[in-house]
C-alpha cells in the first residue's frame, strides 16, 4: 500500500508525519523531525506503535536536502517494500490566486515564488522543502497546501485595509492564515456537530501563533490576521495589533530598520517581550513575576476585544470553537476568557472546563462553547489524498 508523507518546512526545522490511506480513512503511522537545520541537524521520529528513532544528519551545515535524504533512509529502514505516493506541503501563502490545494508541477512551482515577497520570512523555505522533497521523492505527486486559501472567501470589506485602491489591486490584502488549522476545524464540525456549522461560528486558534476566525456556513468571512502572521491576537512572540504610527515612530525617532522591526515584532514581542520571562503560556501562568501576569492578562483582554469584534461582524454568535495548544489545554485561559463575555450569551460551565469535556457551555447557554483538537497534518493529508484519488 502506498504511503502519504506530509511536510511543514521552516527555516531550521522540517516537521513531518507519515499516514496510510485505509478504508476507514488515513491512518496515522508516524510523527517527526528534523531540527537544527543550517547547523548540526537531528532527526528524530516515532511511529504510532511507539518505536522512537533518532539520529545526527550527516553535513556540518544540513540543508533541506540533507533533512529530506534523513527522512528517506529511516523511511527505506523503518518502512521497507513500502512507496510515497504523495507529499503534502504546507505552504504559508497562495496568493489572492489559490483558493485550493494544487498539485505542483514546473509551472505553478515557478509561480510560487512570485509569492515570496509577501512571506519573505516563511515561503522560502517552504519552497525550499518543495524542491527538496521533489529530488528525494521523484515518483511522488507533490502537492502545496496553503495557510491563506479558507481565507479567500472574504467579503471585501474584510479583505482590505482602508488605504487607495492601487494597494488593494496591488496585493496588499487581509489573507488570514491558519487556514489549513480552521479548515480542519470546519471538517469536524461538519461531522460532529452539523447543526452548528450551518450558524455563526468562531474558531479561536491560541497557540503559540494565534489567530480567530469568523465563519458562517462554514466558511471564512473574517480573520484576526492579516497581510501577515502579525496582526490580530498578541502571541508567543509575535505582537499582534499595533498602531502603525508606533512603527513610524520607531523609524523616524529611534533610527530602527527594517531588520531591527522585524526581530522586534516577529521574535521579541508578544508574551516573551511583555513578561520579560518566556513565550510559553504554562511558564507565565505558573510565575508570580507581575509582568507575567500582565501578558496573560493583555493576552485574555485581545482575546475578549477579537471576539466580540468578530461576533458583531457576524451579527451574532452561534458556536465558539477553541483550539491549538493553549485553547486545547488551559482551562485557566479559557475560564478568564468565557467568564467575562455573558453578555455575548456565553454561559459556561466550569467544572467541564476544568474536566477537559469537549463541549464547556451550559444547556441553558444561547452560544456553544467547545474544545476541539486542532490537526494541520491530517489536513494537509486529506486535501494530498483527495487530490490524488489514494483515499
Ligand atoms: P504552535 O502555534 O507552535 O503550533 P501550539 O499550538 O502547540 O503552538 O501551542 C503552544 C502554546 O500552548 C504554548 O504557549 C504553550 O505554553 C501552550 N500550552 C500547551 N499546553 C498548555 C497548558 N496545559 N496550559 C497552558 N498553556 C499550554
Amino acid at each position: 500500500m502506498s504511503l502519504l508523507l506530509t511536510l511543514n518546512a521552516g527555516s531550521s526545522s522540517i516537521k513531518f508525519a507519515l499516514f496510510e490511506p485505509r478504508p476507514q480513512g488515513l491512518e496515522r503511522l508516524a510523527v517527526g523531525q528534523v531540527e537544527g537545520l543550517g547547523e548540526l541537524a537531528h532527526f528524530s521520529a516515532v511511529t504510532t506503535a511507539g518505536e522512537r528513532h533518532e539520529q545526527p544528519i550527516d553535513g556540518a551545515a544540513a540543508d533541506h536536502s540533507h533533512a529530506l535524504q534523513g527522512v528517506l533512509d529511516w523511511l527505506r529502514l523503518s518502512f521497507p517494500n513500502r512507496e510515497v505516493a504523495a507529499v503534502s506541503h504546507r505552504v504559508v501563502h497562495g496568493g489572492a490566486e489559490h483558493v485550493e490545494p494544487i498539485l505542483l508541477d514546473d509551472e505553478n512551482r515557478a509561480q510560487l515564488e512570485t509569492l515570496v515577497p509577501l512571506a519573505p520570512l516563511h515561503q522560502p523555505h517552504n519552497l525550499a522543502g518543495i524542491d527538496a522533497a521533489r529530488l528525494a521523492f521523484p515518483q511522488a505527486q507533490q502537492v502545496a497546501c496553503f495557510d491563506t486559501s479558507f481565507h479567500r472567501s472574504h467579503p471585501f470589506v474584510s479583505d482590505t485595509f482602508a488605504l487607495p485602491r492601487q494597494y488593494y489591486e496591488q496585493g496588499i490584502r487581509r489573507y488570514g492564515f491558519h487556514g489549513l488549522s480552521y479548515e480542519f476545524i470546519s471538517r469536524q464540525l461538519k461531522s460532529r456537530h452539523p447543526g452548528l456549522l450551518a450558524g455563526r461560528v468562531i474558531v479561536a486558534h491560541l497557540g503559540n501563533g494565534a489567530s480567530m476566525c469568523a465563519m458562517r456556513a462554514g466558511r471564512s468571512v473574517a480573520s484576526t490576521m492579516g497581510f501577515t502572521a502579525l496582526d490580530g491576537l498578541p502571541m508567543g512572540t509575535r505582537c499582534g495589533q499595533i498602531d502603525p504610527g508606533v512603527l513610524l515612530y520607531l523609524v523616524s525617532e529611534r533610527g530602527m530598520n527594517a531588520q531591527s522591526l522585524t526581530d522586534l515584532l516577529y521574535r521579541n514581542s508578544g508574551l516573551k517581550g511583555m513578561s520579560g520571562l518566556s513565550n510559553d503560556m504554562r511558564v507565565l501562568l505558573a510565575s508570580d513575576l507581575p509582568s507575567a501576569r500582565e501578558a496573560v492578562d493583555y493576552f485574555v483582554e485581545q482575546c475578549r476585544r477579537e471576539l466580540g469584534g468578530l461576533a458583531a461582524s457576524l451579527g451574532g454568535l452561534d458556536a465558539l470553537v477553541l483550539t491549538g495548544g493553549i485553547g486545547e489545554h488551559s482551562a485557566e485561559v479559557r475560564s478568564r476568557l468565557l467568564r467575562s463575555m455573558g453578555w455575548l450569551g456565553i454561559d459556561f460551565d466550569e467544572s467541564a472546563n476544568q474536566a477537559g469535556a469537549e463541549e464547556i457551555s451550559l444547556p441553558r447557554s444561547s452560544v456553544r462553547v467547545l474544545v476541539l483538537a486542532t490537526d494541520e497534518e491530517r489536513m494537509l493529508a486529506e486535501h494530498a489524498a483527495e487530490l490524488t484519488a489514494l483515499s
